[in-house]
């Protein structure tokens, strides 16, 4: 785009990739994120120093946080994302559940908004739920703040540990109650809205392959799913952006079961898994975040968006393959793949030191092929291909996973992962 880019980075970030390929960049703090990442007036005074005109939040740290879109434009700087109000509300999952059932898209049957302080009536709300149910918190994220209760025995504690967790990990107590679903699958609908009141919908990712809650492979478009099925839904998502008035890129995530979707939240960001849905419809999510906020129109209109294809992702992560203990350190030698269909998006090189800050999360590989078939035989290919000496990485599971034969056959269940899991140990 032409758009000279600043990044700000901490001490223990000072060898990442980017930190070489911008064309400034600025150390805003010692490796401990409450120091750096999550450091607003630091990052703020950047943009005032490097005279940016706008803030782009990645996906990580500040990138949900309201308070941080309010202060940023508050300052002067254009804020790469939606309005701090719609954040806000996305960000309490209580209130972002009113606002969808407000918007005509399905939820979770569940509790009417947050639970009430009575245990009686909590037995009550849940008895009519039906068991097993499960305990969330409003404020949570990042698949914590969550409990199971299979039994009314159970179900008054569980309230309040889940309620004590909540409000230690999030600043908020509150927690409400859905039906635990069985054996769903996470499927995601990708949004795009301007502020000119047009809002598309950019098909579906399928994110069911999850280690406790955590995904590591993404997919579009979700095998075995009847388009007619997907539009229905993906048509909600993008009425109910226009509903909102949302703007800027966005993703509504569902649990899929027995053909019916149910919404469980928002995010309010661009997303990890985004480059799968890059590949299939060719649109590039990161350029029209910074156009949107630009106040440019979409360049196109929904009947305009194809998926064409399939495309697949593995997120490497430095940690042992079966036991995912983080392996920080340095990397004696990174060989990336290559070839048609095959895109790899990291931070990562050959004497690069992985710290012990952070996500374990150091690439993603992702294919595009004309079948699922093709693009699970370039993700063969392409892991097979990839060298990562020095720390130990996710790279032999995500191997097996490829030649797996359930997940071969698509449409597994967000609990299959922790299931093969546990067979393989045995
Ligand atoms: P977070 O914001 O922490 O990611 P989510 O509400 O998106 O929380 O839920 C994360 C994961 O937890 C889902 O992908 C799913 O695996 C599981 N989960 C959440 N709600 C339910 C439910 N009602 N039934 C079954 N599993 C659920």
């Amino acid at each position: 785009m032409g758009i000279q880019s600043v990044v700000v980075y901490s001490e223990a970030d000072r060898e990442a990739k980017y930190v070489k390929l911008a064309d400034e960049a600025v150390c805003i703090g010692p490796a401990p994120s409450a120091l750096s990442y999550l450091n607003m007036p630091a990052i703020i005074s950047t943009a005032e120093v490097t005279d940016a005109e706008a803030i782009h939040p990645g996906y990580g740290f500040l990138s949900e946080n309201a308070d941080f879109a309010e202060r940023v434009e508050k300052s002067g700087f254009t804020f790469i994302g939606p309005t701090s109000e719609s954040i806000r509300t996305m960000g309490d999952k209580v209130a972002a559940k009113q606002a969808m059932i407000k918007s005509g898209v399905p939820c979770v049957p569940g509790s009417e908004g947050a639970l009430p302080e009575d245990t009686k009536e909590i037995i009550k709300i849940a008895r009519t739920v039906g068991y097993p149910v499960i305990i969330k918190a409003a404020g949570g994220g990042g698949g914590r703040g969550m409990r199971v209760v299979h039994t009314e025995a159970a179900l008054v504690h569980a309230v309040q540990t889940t309620r004590a967790e909540a409000g230690a990990a999030f600043g908020n107590p509150a927690v409400y109650m859905e039906k635990f679903l069985e054996n769903p699958r996470h499927i995601e609908i990708q949004v795009l809205a301007d502020t000119h009141r047009n809002a598309v919908w950019l098909g579906e990712r399928d994110c069911s392959m999850q280690r406790r809650h955590q995904k590591i492979i993404e997919e579009a478009p979700a095998p075995g799913i009847p388009r007619r099925v997907i539009e229905r839904i993906g048509d909600r998502c993008a009425a109910a952006c226009k509903k909102i008035g949302y703007r800027g890129a966005g993703t509504f995530e569902f649990l899929y079961e027995n053909g019916e979707f149910y919404f469980i939240e928002m995010n309010t960001r661009v997303q990890v898994e985004h480059p799968v849905t890059e590949l299939v419809t060719g649109i590039d999510i990161v350029q029209m975040q910074i156009r949107v906020a630009a106040g440019e129109k979409l360049p196109f209109s929904q009947r305009n968006i194809q998926m064409r294809g399939h495309a697949l992702e593995c997120r490497i992560n430095a940690e042992h393959p079966y036991t995912y203990v983080p392996s920080p350190g340095r990397i004696t030698m990174w060989h990336p793949p290559g070839g048609p269909g095959v895109r790899v998006d990291s931070h990562a090189y050959t004497n690069y030191l992985v710290p012990s800050n952070y996500d374990s999360m150091i690439g993603k590989i992702i294919v595009h092929g004309d079948t699922r078939e093709q693009a699970l035989a370039r993700m063969r290919i392409a892991l097979s291909e990839t060298v990562v000496e020095g720390i130990h990485t996710n790279i032999p599971l995500h191997r097996e996973l490829m030649a797996d034969s359930s997940f071969m056959a698509g449409g597994t269940s967000i609990h299959y992962l922790d299931g093969w899991m546990a067979r393989r140990k045995q």
